[in-house]
């Protein structure tokens, strides 16, 4: 047996139960045969991919915290500190009632080759709560915030491990976080990304995720003897990473028709109204619904089960930008009837593997979310400059350095790919040199 299947069978026998963990180890290791075959022997000896794939510390606490009612709620916490070979552990904590350990395993995992591609010293780290903040008051987020700190703080810093927000964690609950670490350690560092511009937050890591994932898409399709203007752009979510997808997909000429949350999508012909988006999203934290009541161009669909949603409206580029596994093989193929000519991920692994078989043997350009949404990590790396150098960059500043760091990406993993024979394999192409960095530095660095 190859080493890369015998590390696939050992990962799935060691951690039982974790799907999402399998898929995203599955999804690296398939791409890697090229280098893998051609070093068997060293990184066998070594045992470089099973030291690869099982995270250097696993931490799991309990969160008690009190809610409006009086009554004590108990949510589980988690922080995986996958790889620090080429920098302190870097990526977001995800509040949602989803996460569990698989979950923040496979996204560690994901984080490891996504922040490498950044080009930045940053390792790989994922965390949160199977908490769930939809509907609770902005005590009840201060309390469980100020709870979940007070196991965490003993884990991080600025040198160490460096979280920041993803799905349920935004701005608001990076301050809380902040604040209680700051009391606990009496030490005003650089621990957390994504803060708030009055304390230490970098100007333009909002917009970040969603503005590098256009970016990239702009250079992919140029490269490509394309462009973003004039395109009809499919995109899900309506979180951070959506709206600003939508945002500089506007800016650059296309049309965002399209976007969704979990009761439902809509479908706005027009263009979607960012503005009216972001008032509904950011500052009522109100349902998609209130979208469609507030504008006659719009649909709203309720979201039903085995319903195709977005997915279904007739696209030239598709963003998945919502959650893991949206995008099935029913999807792609109604994409592909379609006409898709492109599909970035702006959310981590969106696209089942079976979807992007599908897309890549349909020809269609596909850029998974480890290169095409690295902009969000790579901008939290920039913060960390910017906090160790106690200065603060213009928006200007930032957002160029951003888009040179996408473009970088794109231009990276096209070449990996080609040099290592799958020309146009964009997901390939971002495994491998992710990889390959890492591994030079967990070998110079000696068996640990
Ligand atoms: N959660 C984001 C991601 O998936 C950002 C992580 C960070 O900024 O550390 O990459």
């Amino acid at each position: 047996m190859s080493y890369v299947d015998e590390v696939y069978e050992y990962v799935v026998a060691k951690n039982p139960a974790q799907p999402e963990f399998h898929q995203a180890v599955k999804e690296v290791l398939d791409s890697l045969r090229v280098v893998i075959d051609a070093n068997e022997d060293e990184y066998r000896k070594d045992a470089l991919l099973e030291r690869l794939v099982t995270p250097e510390h696993q931490i799991l606490f309990r969160v008690p915290w009190v809610d409006d009612k009086g009554q004590v709620q108990v949510n589980n916490g988690f922080r995986v500190q996958f790889n620090s070979a080429i920098g302190p552990y870097k990526g977001g904590l995800r509040f949602h009632p989803s996460v569990n350990l698989g979950i923040s395993k496979f996204l560690g995992f994901e984080q490891i080759f996504k922040n490498s591609l950044t080009g930045l010293p940053i390792g790989g780290g994922k965390g949160g709560s199977d908490f769930d903040p939809k509907g609770k008051s902005d005590r009840e987020i201060m309390a469980f915030c100020q709870s979940f700190m007070t196991e965490l703080f003993r884990h991080i810093g600025a040198d160490t491990d460096v979280p920041a927000g993803d799905i349920g964690v935004g701005g608001r609950e990076i301050g809380y976080l902040f604040g209680q670490f700051k009391r606990i350690r009496d030490s005003y560092e650089g621990v957390l990304t994504g803060k708030g511009l009055t304390y230490g937050g970098s100007l333009a890591r909002t917009q970040a995720t969603g503005y590098g994932l256009l970016y990239l898409t702009q250079e992919l399709l140029k490269c490509n003897g394309s462009d973003i203007k004039g395109k009809t752009i499919a995109v899900s979510g309506a979180g951070n990473v959506a709206i600003y997808a939508i945002e500089k997909a506007q800016q650059l000429g296309g049309k965002p028709v399209t976007c969704s949350d979990s009761t439902g999508w809509i479908y706005d012909p027009e263009g979607i109204d960012v503005e009216l988006l972001k008032e509904i999203k950011e500052v009522k934290r109100a349902r998609l619904s209130e979208y469609a009541a507030a504008r006659k161009s719009a649909e709203y669909h309720e979201k039903k089960n085995g319903e195709h949603g977005v997915w279904t409206v007739k696209c030239d580029v598709a963003l998945p930008c919502a959650t893991q596994n949206e995008l099935d093989l029913e999807d792609a193929k109604a994409l592909v009837a379609n006409g898709v000519q492109a599909v970035c991920e702006g959310a981590n692994m969106p696209t089942t593997i079976e979807a992007t078989e599908y897309f890549q043997q349909n020809k269609v350009m596909f850029v998974g979310g480890k290169a095409a949404n690295a902009g969000g990590v790579a901008t939290s790396a920039l913060e960390m400059s910017q906090n160790s150098e106690r200065l603060s960059w213009t928006f200007e500043e930032v957002d160029q350095k951003l888009q040179q760091i996408m473009v970088n990406i794109y231009h990276n993993i096209d070449n990996a790919a080609k040099q290592y024979g799958c020309e146009g394999n964009y997901v390939a192409g971002a495994n491998i040199a992710g990889f390959l960095k890492v591994a030079e530095a967990m070998k110079a660095q000696g068996i640990v």
